[in-house]
């Protein structure tokens, strides 16, 4: 693996390109300084949004170019900061991003409330005076759909400055799990190793049982040590979540969280039920794999465990390869951009480095080239991890050459559509003519997702239901209702195909953040799902199907999430896409079965 002094991590064939954003800091600055300028000339439309509808128009697309200016300043600090976080300038830049960003949104505070006060019929009014204006029809849609929310100006003024509470169970669980946690050094055969938030994962996966029952052990006794006040700071949490939305007149939490996208419950109880009548498909996943490994019965602490020790190295040219070959079905206009993307343009921050973020992501502004970030090892599930940034690269891509920015940043469930199905070409087409190691390895890299996207987190956020919804009926629950409820949900989920030890597995929820962003969790199985249903009509060759989805990655966030999804022939509050995605997930455990 090339490590932080090899030469290859300071090749900038590897590295971004941000001079593509700016020449340098000094523009950067100067940059800075007019997109607040420009905030303070165009906060002088306050009172004349409604003077016209060619008047509205024209502010609105100013607006949207000052947003596009303003998101621009913030991605080049950020991934400045990205690259290497021990940069005191670009930590510098984050902040002085934050306060234009906050002058900026008080400058322009007047918009939405404006347009609410212009109503319904003087907005229609507008629309039809003034053809081009119905680019914005969607957003103005919107705005009025969150008018039974939107308070008075005094309550607002408020709940804005009450704001700042909002996150401090968050913080505080963080401080607690990412900064106070120490985990007891574990010693198998004549290695010491201590357990780290960093590590975990890789001890939980080690080929070497005993290493990973330690590993587990050690991580959970502390999780036990600390279960109050996780269990505190989660109470905190739920009731500050259902505090704020009952201010904002939402009944509950969950309504709130579905409001955002506009899901009904229908949607979340879809999902939520498709992946529990799927629950079976996993008990083969668990047998297959304990018969793999060569153990009666899976544990636990095996859940993680590789499949495929002996896994092929994949150099990252060679992963490059790979997925753009994978990604044919998409058609030569997608892969030929992508190629470009991955080799000429720079697009990737490819390999590990002092002080760059650990994780990936994918980050770009309206008008630059995309920026993935990875952590590249060489491995299959980082080409996964390639393929699947890329997703999200080129979903933005189309969006920005087809939709005004306004319209450029789509709902969870839309973007982990268009990163996921790249993952479910590239296994499709590295399976075809794979070896056994091989295949283990696609195998381990789709059940990393499919496990804990479709089974795992669908089980969390039934004990996060069953606490908000306890809680909106005026109870609550200490740290032990939580782990109680954990152990029932895990308990019927697993069935008999992995034993746990109950104290053990009660504790599993107070690991996930995701909890402290309400419905979060299940989010991940609707993205996923169409993902791989996409990708399966796409590979069985239905006719028409490519170019819907292009069409999709190109309607950004221009309708409701639900209407995006009918472009590719997806109902989410239906059950097909889920018998569609669970079709694909029986294939890898057939295979799995047969190796
Ligand atoms: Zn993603």
């Amino acid at each position: 693996m090339p490590h932080s002094n090899s030469p290859i991590s300071r090749d900038p064939r590897y590295t971004w390109d941000l001079a593509s954003i700016f020449p340098d800091v000094a523009s950067w600055r100067r940059e800075c300084e007019e997109v607040l300028a420009e905030s303070i000339r165009l906060s002088a439309l306050n009172g004349t949004l409604g003077a016209s509808g060619e008047h509205l128009y024209k502010a609105l697309r100013e607006l949207d170019s000052l947003d596009e200016r303003l998101e621009r300043v913030g991605v080049y600090a950020s991934l400045l900061h990205s690259q290497d976080s021990r940069n005191d300038e670009a930590n510098k830049m984050t902040q002085q991003v934050d306060a234009l960003s906050s002058e900026v949104s008080s400058a322009l505070a007047f918009v939405d409330p404006e347009l609410l006060a212009l109503g319904r019929n003087r907005i229609s009014v507008m629309l039809e005076q003034y053809a081009p204006l119905s680019l914005y029809r969607y957003y103005l849609e919107e705005v009025e759909r969150g008018r039974p929310h939107v308070l008075s100006l005094e309550q607002e003024a408020l709940l804005s400055a009450l704001s700042p509470l909002a996150s401090i169970s968050e913080t505080i669980r963080d401080a607690a799990h990412d900064g106070d946690m120490k985990f007891r050094p574990i010693k198998v055969g004549g290695d010491v190793v201590e357990p780290t938030h960093g590590t975990i994962e890789s001890l939980l996966q080690h080929p070497y049982r005993a290493m990973r029952e330690e590993a587990y052990r050690s991580y959970t006794d502390s999780y036990q040590e600390r279960v109050r006040t996780f269990g505190a700071t989660l109470s905190s949490q739920v009731t500050t979540a259902l505090v704020l939305s009952r201010a904002r007149k939402f009944s509950s939490a969950f309504d709130e969280a579905l409001f955002g996208d506009n899901f009904s419950a229908a949607v979340y109880h879809a999902a939520m039920r498709s992946c529990r009548e799927h629950q079976p498909l996993f008990h083969r996943y668990f047998r297959a794999k304990a018969k793999i490994l060569g153990i009666e019965k899976l544990a636990e602490h095996d859940i993680f465990a590789t499949l495929s020790p002996n896994a092929p190295e994949i150099p990252y040219d060679k992963g490059v390869d790979l997925v753009l070959a994978s990604l044919a079905p998409l058609g030569e206009a997608y892969v030929s951009i992508a190629r470009q993307g991955l080799t000429t343009e720079r697009w990737a921050d490819v390999f590990p480095a002092p002080g760059k973020y650990s994780n990936a992501f994918s980050s770009g502004a309206f008008g630059t080239r995309p920026f993935l970030l990875l952590n590249y090892a060489p491995s299959m599930t980082e080409v996964g991890t390639l393929a699947h940034e890329l997703g999200h690269s080129m979903h933005s891509l189309f969006t920005h050459r087809s939709q005004p920015s306004r319209y450029s940043s789509y709902a969870m469930t839309v973007a982990e559509t268009a990163s996921n199905l790249n993952q479910v070409l590239l296994r499709a087409h590295v399976l075809a003519t794979a070896d056994r190691d091989t295949s283990l390895a696609v195998l381990d890299e789709a059940f990393y997702f499919a496990h804990r996207y479709l089974f795992m987190m669908p089980t969390l956020s039934r004990v996060e239901h069953t606490m908000h919804s306890i809680y909106a009926r005026g109870g609550a629950m200490g740290e032990s209702d939580i782990c109680k409820a954990t152990v029932t949900a895990f308990a019927a989920a697993y069935g008999e195909s992995v034993s746990f030890e109950p104290e053990r597995l009660g504790v599993k929820w107070a690991k996930f953040c995701h909890f402290y962003q309400p419905y979060y969790f299940f989010q991940y199985a609707v993205g996923i799902s169409a993902a791989m249903s996409i990708g399966r009509r796409i590979l069985d060759g239905e006719p028409g199907i490519r170019d819907r989805y292009l069409e999709f990655l190109a309607a950004g966030d221009s309708k409701p999430p639900v209407d995006l999804f009918k472009i590719v022939g997806i109902h989410i509050t239906a059950r097909d896409v889920y018998r569609d995605a669970f079709k694909v997930v029986e294939g890898y455990v057939e295979l799995l079965e047969r190796l």
